[in-house]
């Protein structure tokens, strides 16, 4: 035991020094380095508010300080972004990191995804799709199932080891649901166990249940999601309950995955955290979710021509205009797990990214009406509460994680302005200024920030 002991406060020491040393120090300073960020306007998301000629010291990964007389100190790196509106990262609370389905060639039929691409291919996918994110300024994505067998906390515990550079990601593991999850699996299918899993896990009594919220705990889940009526016989308020009792032992949040108003409801009753997808929700379960503070994860999908259709694009944007005039907690979420040969900007035909592509979804917000400082709190405020992550990250201010981005424009008149971000600081390292990407100093050949993250 002893001799256990002494190992591990030897790699206690070793990981301390290596974390050290991922940091480059001011010249003949041990301490942690710092960097002052001159900023010409800084929003405030949560009141709508804007500061002028701010100063934001970052100390290490965190913010120090915030105002207009901070005293910048010798030695500190100096980030000039005077010409540029500051704020916190946005948040994508609703998105798959780890599957991207294709017109070819499996006619965007993802079952076909599942038995083609392995969990390997798909993890780099995700990797590459956390960078394409970051560059948009989503510092934070909730990545809620459909990621193969755990390539979304994968991603997350790569992230956070200090392998590469990505946005926090909340995972949630593979959905749990009835026997198939989304899935009508033929016997074939089932019994083998092979071809439809491990995307679903299979959850049909409170056992079962309890079991599975623990498994996707235990392999580094940071969120729970429910396959609330995928099937005609679904979860119970009972059930529901008890999965959100379950995870809360290991400090994790529900989502259900709701697509009829039948399930929408045993949701709410249940007093589920995020309801995903608006499609199936009435004015009623609007109502009850803004009493109850019940999060939307509408996934709003935009008419673009590489995706969607008029009708439900109406039908998509009603229903959140809806949900904004009830006053729901509403979240920017796009469900993007997808991809086609059209995706490319009309004016330069450059590919647009993952991040170009989630960002759009303003589309959506913009006809539904919703005004601008509204859109911007779904993106921010909003979003930190619902991935859960508010006391650390999110507002500019002292002791939260420095994840900061500067954009052209003023967003709280012209959101649109987001789609312009120029500067990404992620855990107070930069990862892109003047509108490129130079994410060098994430990318190392180690745990360097602790193999512990798990
Ligand atoms: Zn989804």
């Amino acid at each position: 035991m002893l001799k256990r002991v002494l190992i591990l406060s030897i790699v206690v020491v070793v990981v301390g020094v290596q974390a050290a040393r991922s940091q480059p120090s001011p010249a003949g300073s041990t301490s942690l380095p710092l960097t002052a960020i001159k900023a010409g306007r800084l929003v405030d998301p949560e009141t709508g508010t804007t500061a002028t000629n701010q100063v934001i010291l970052v100390e290490g990964e965190r913010i120090k300080a915030v105002g207009p007389g901070v005293a910048i100190p010798p030695g500190a790196a100096v980030i000039d972004l005077s010409r540029l509106t500051v704020l916190p990262g946005l948040v994508d609370a609703h998105t798959h990191m780890a599957i991207t389905y294709k017109e070819v060639p499996e006619n965007n039929y993802y079952y076909l995804t599942y038995v083609m691409d392995s969990t390997p291919l798909r993890a780099i996918q995700a990797a590459s799709n956390g960078i394409q994110m970051l560059s948009s300024g989503f510092t934070v994505v909730r990545d809620v199932g459909n990621n193969a067998l755990y390539a979304d906390t994968a991603l997350r515990q790569a992230i956070e080891q200090g392998w590469l550079p990505g946005p926090t990601v909340i995972p949630s593991g593979p959905m749990i649901g009835g026997t198939g999850g989304q899935f009508w699996p033929t016997p074939e299918m089932y019994k083998q166990h092979n071809i439809m899993y491990p995307e679903y896990i299979d959850a049909n009594s409170p056992d079962e249940i309890v079991r599975a919220v623990r498994e996707n705990m235990l392999f580094g889940a940071r969120t729970i999601k429910l396959c609330i009526d995928c099937k005609p016989w679904g979860y119970s308020v009972d059930d529901i309950k008890l999965a959100i009792r379950e995870a809360a032992a290991g400090g994790c949040k529900v989502e259900g995955h709701v697509q009829t108003p039948e399930g929408a409801q045993r949701a709410i009753d249940a007093g589920i955290y995020i309801i995903a997808h608006g499609n199936a929700l009435t004015p009623e379960h609007h109502r009850q979710m803004a009493q109850k503070g019940i999060f939307l994860a509408g996934t709003d999908t935009p008419l673009t021509n590489y995706r969607g259709s008029e009708a439900a694009f109406k039908r998509t944007v009603a229903n959140l205009k809806d949900a904004y005039e009830k006053k729901v907690p509403l979240t920017f979420s796009t469900d993007f797990d997808y991809w086609n040969e059209r995706m490319k900007d009309e004016k330069t035909g450059e590919w647009l990214t993952r991040g170009e592509l989630s960002i759009n979804f303003l589309l959506t917000w913009k006809a539904a009406g919703v005004p601008a400082p509204d859109i911007l709190k779904a993106l921010t405020v909003n979003g930190y509460k619902a991935a859960d992550v508010d006391k650390e990250r999110g507002p500019i201010k002292p002791g939260m994680f420095a994840d900061i981005i500067a954009v052209s424009g003023d967003p709280l008149t012209d959101i649109d302005a987001v789609r312009r971000v120029q500067f990404v600081m992620k855990n107070g390292m930069v990862f892109k200024r003047e509108g490129v990407m130079a994410p060098e100093k994430f990318f190392h050949p180690g745990p360097v920030r602790g193999w512990r993250q798990r």
